[in-house]
């Protein structure tokens, strides 16, 4: 994606610059964690709103993603989630898609993941390291409760937590790799006993 595509609307040039970097380390570690490019949906446009992924189809059949993200100066964080939805969509890792907080509570593991590295600090890794420390059982409970209360985003950090917890967290992506070959080795392989849920 070319600089001028990105964000293209009337921000400061620093704050830009802040999203581009970290647009740019989030697509490197996507690039790292993929094992087969084929898996990635490129993507194509990054604008202010959201925050969503959206898969778009080219004329021929060919996919790729637009993603949009709120632009503050307090949550950048958002980003990895949202580039990371590139990974998973059409992989192991997302066959229960139907079930979507699988799906985003791995959006949210590898932002926070990705917020470590980049020393952010931000709400959102205070609130994942909250869930981190509740007991599965405890968590279960929660997630239940929040999912009835249909308050979707919340419902994504508990599960995270939970596959933040359940991963080395010296190797993060190999672990992520592991469940990856798990799930394409095994059709009936489930999340929810692999975590513990
Ligand atoms: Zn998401």
């Amino acid at each position: 994606m070319l600089h001028s595509d990105f964000l293209p609307t009337s921000y400061s040039a620093n704050l830009r610059n802040t999203y581009w970097d970290l647009f740019q380390y989030a697509c490197n570690r996507v690039e790292a964690f993929c094992p087969c490019n084929k898996l990635r949906v490129e993507i194509r446009h990054v604008l202010d709103g959201g925050p969503n992924w959206s898969l778009k189809q080219n004329p021929e059949g060919s996919s790729f993603a637009t993603i949009k993200v709120p632009v503050t100066h307090d949550d950048h964080g958002v980003i990895f989630h949202e580039v990371f939805h590139s990974a998973f969509h059409f992989s192991p890792l997302w066959r229960d898609h139907k079930n979507i907080k699988w799906g985003d509570a791995f959006c949210d593991a590898f932002r926070y993941i990705l917020e470590k590295e980049k020393s952010l600090n931000s709400v959102f890794v205070g609130d994942m390291e909250a869930w981190m420390h509740k007991p599965d059982t405890e968590v279960a409970d929660e997630s239940i409760q929040n999912t009835n209360q249909g308050n979707e985003l919340f419902t994504y950090k508990p599960y995270g937590s939970r596959i933040l917890n359940a991963c080395d967290p010296s190797a993060y992506y190999a672990s992520f790799l592991s469940i990856w070959d798990e799930r394409n080795a095994n059709p009936s392989h489930s999340l929810e006993t692999y975590f513990n849920l």
